[in-house]
This record gives structure tokens, C-alpha cells and sequence, in this order.
């Protein structure tokens, strides 16, 4: 049995200590806490699985000899050893800096490199040598370019659809500050899910994600299934940032009226002691509680619980859904 250990002992994976990854502390005080996230008492059911083994070293050899980035390590997920060690992982494109600068997450923020053209070649051809049935790739935010990176993604879609044939795709998307052209450019591309993460309960946006509206997220799922109705469109919502419970239903009636069809609930994880605090942890119960109410709602798929990522068993969400004929691999365009 894989060993189990808690967040705060999660070593940092990159192949150098934190303290001297020039990666991080680009916001000028922010650093990345060694013991990967805040310290201190945890509940009992926050428990990960420890990085190891052939296939997590496997996943990693993959990142490396193609220099590619993953939400896994640099927004330091809990999941990774579960995740990689069982051969999967989110791909980050659009390079690791992000023009934003979210209270909660652990991408360093600053002015991005060029865009890397080669770069969705080099994610297809890691899909294929990990043999990936299902895929999910994500950016971090382009603000400078008027089509936020769009193309980026359109080009990957269809470069694993050239390597990869039949394996579906999960593209997470940023809002495109609900630019419906930059949208268009993905969806062009016909992947199988469109994910964009509203994240918080609207009070909280301005404390959460300064840069990021309330409005543009649901513009951008609305907006998504108005293009493809055949795409499935999926968000996530996470916890302990100091909504109240009804907020959090609240927003999942406006989820639900724009008919998302997966939605994913977790605990937030105070990544360093510079991100936004813990106001409280969600118990077991109240993540049943919400899952419960988001089937009433009419979501296709309820994934909550308190180590839940968007990407969290994506894999197994979509084999499920496309036993149902939900998710419909296409040959894209
Ligand atoms: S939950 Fe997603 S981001 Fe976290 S390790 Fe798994 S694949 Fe990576």
C-alpha cells in the first residue's frame, strides 16, 4: 500500500530547493514555503498519497526531456503523488508565468515569455508516449495578447488528435475576459470538454482573483455551449475562502441554469503563508451534502470532496460519462 502522508509534508518537486528556484517569488515577497504548503493542524481526512515509484518517475522523465510544464507541480497540487504515480497529469501550457495574480494560487505572476509554437508538438507527443485516454491541458492567463493564448490551445487539440487518436480532450481554460472571438478559436477545435473554473462566490472575487468578474466566467461557459452543443462544459468551485454554504448553492443554481454539465468542489490549501488564509475546512459531510444537491440541480457529474482539483479523476469522469454517450470522442477538424 502506497504510504499516505499529509499536505505540509509534501516535498517541493522541482530539481532545485525552493528557496533558490528563481521560478518563484516573482510577486517580490512571495515565496514558496518549503514544506510545500502552510503548516499546521490538519483534519484528519486531508491524507496524500506520497510522490514515488516507476510510473510517477516515468511522468516526470516525460515533463523534463521536453521541458514541459504541469498545474500538478507548479501550483503544488496534494494529488501529485496519486496522480502521477498512476500516469497522469494536467499539462500547463503558455509557459509557468502567469499575468495574473490570484490570492489563492502558487504560479509565479509576471510579464510571460514569448509564446513557444513547439510547444503543443511536444504535449502531444508526452500524450502519446504516456498512452493517455483522456487528456486535460491548461494555461495559465496571456492578458498581454489580445487572444489570451486561445490559439495555443486550438493547436494542441489538434496535435493529439494526430498522435493520440481517441483520446479525448479537457481543455481549462482562462476567462479570455469573455472575448467571444478568443473563445471561438478554441472551440473551433472541437475539444470533448470545455472547462473554465469560476472558482469563488462572487463577494469574494475581488479578495480571490482581483483581475478575474463573476461575469466573465459564466459568460465563458454560457458562451461555450451556445458555440458546441455538443461540447460538455465543466467548472469548479473552492472551499474555505470565507463563502457561506448558501453562497457557494447560489452559485451553483447559476451554474446549473447555464446547464454545466461537471462540476468539481474542493478544499482550499493555503499554498505559502503569503497566499489567502484557511477561513475554515469543509467536513466529509458537506461536501456529500453539496454533491447531493448538485445532482438535484441536474449536473451530469458531482466531484466534491476535500482533496477534489479540477483535473482531480478527470480520466475516470469522462470514461463514466462516455459509457452514458455523454462524452463522444471526436476526430476534430
Ligand atoms: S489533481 Fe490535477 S493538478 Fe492535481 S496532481 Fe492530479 S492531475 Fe495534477
Amino acid at each position: 500500500m502506497a504510504d499516505v502522508i499529509n499536505p505540509q509534508d509534501i516535498p517541493v518537486l522541482s530539481d532545485s530547493s525552493p528557496s533558490d528556484n528563481p521560478r518563484h517569488g516573482v510577486r517580490g515577497s512571495k515565496r514558496h514555503n518549503p514544506e510545500g504548503v502552510v503548516a499546521g493542524r490538519r483534519p484528519a481526512w486531508i491524507k496524500v498519497r506520497a510522490p514515488g515509484g516507476d510510473t510517477y518517475e516515468f511522468v516526470k522523465s516525460q515533463m523534463r526531456s521536453k521541458t514541459l510544464h504541469t498545474v500538478c507541480e507548479e501550483a503544488m497540487c496534494p494529488n501529485l503523488g496519486e496522480c502521477w504515480g498512476s500516469g497522469t497529469a494536467t499539462f500547463l501550457m503558455l509557459g509557468d508565468t502567469c499575468t495574473r495574480s490570484c490570492g489563492f494560487c502558487d504560479i509565479k505572476t509576471g510579464m510571460p515569455e514569448d509564446m513557444d509554437w513547439m510547444e503543443p508538438m511536444r504535449v502531444a507527443q508526452a500524450v502519446k508516449q504516456m498512452n493517455l485516454r483522456h487528456v486535460v491541458i491548461t494555461s495559465v492567463n496571456r492578458d498581454e495578447r489580445a487572444d489570451g493564448g486561445a490559439p495555443i490551445f486550438a493547436m494542441v487539440i489538434r496535435r493529439i488528435r494526430q498522435l493520440q487518436p481517441g483520446c479525448s480532450i479537457e481543455v481549462l481554460i482562462p476567462d479570455f475576459k469573455g472575448n467571444k472571438d478568443a473563445l471561438s478559436i478554441v472551440m473551433e477545435a472541437q475539444p470533448e470538454i470545455l472547462n473554465h473554473n469560476v472558482e469563488t462566490v462572487p463577494r469574494l472575487f475581488k479578495k480571490v482573483q482581483p483581475q478575474d468578474k463573476y461575469e466573465w466566467a459564466l459568460t465563458t461557459l454560457r458562451n461555450a455551449k451556445a458555440m458546441d452543443s455538443l461540447v460538455l462544459t465543466k467548472t469548479g468551485i473552492m472551499l474555505g475562502l470565507g463563502e457561506t454554504f448558501d453562497e457557494v448553492v447560489e452559485v451553483m443554481r447559476d451554474l446549473a441554469e447555464l446547464k454545466v454539465d461537471i462540476l468539481t468542489l474542493g478544499q482550499y490549501l493555503q499554498p505559502s503563508r503569503l497566499h489567502l488564509p484557511i477561513d475554515r475546512y469543509y467536513e466529509p459531510a458537506e461536501f456529500d451534502e453539496l454533491k447531493r444537491i448538485g445532482l438535484d440541480l441536474g449536473f451530469k457529474w458531482v466531484e466534491s470532496g476535500p482533496l477534489v482539483r479540477s483535473s482531480y479523476h478527470a480520466d475516470r469522469q469522462a470514461r463514466e460519462l462516455s459509457k452514458l454517450n455523454f462524452v463522444q470522442v471526436r476526430s476534430g477538424n
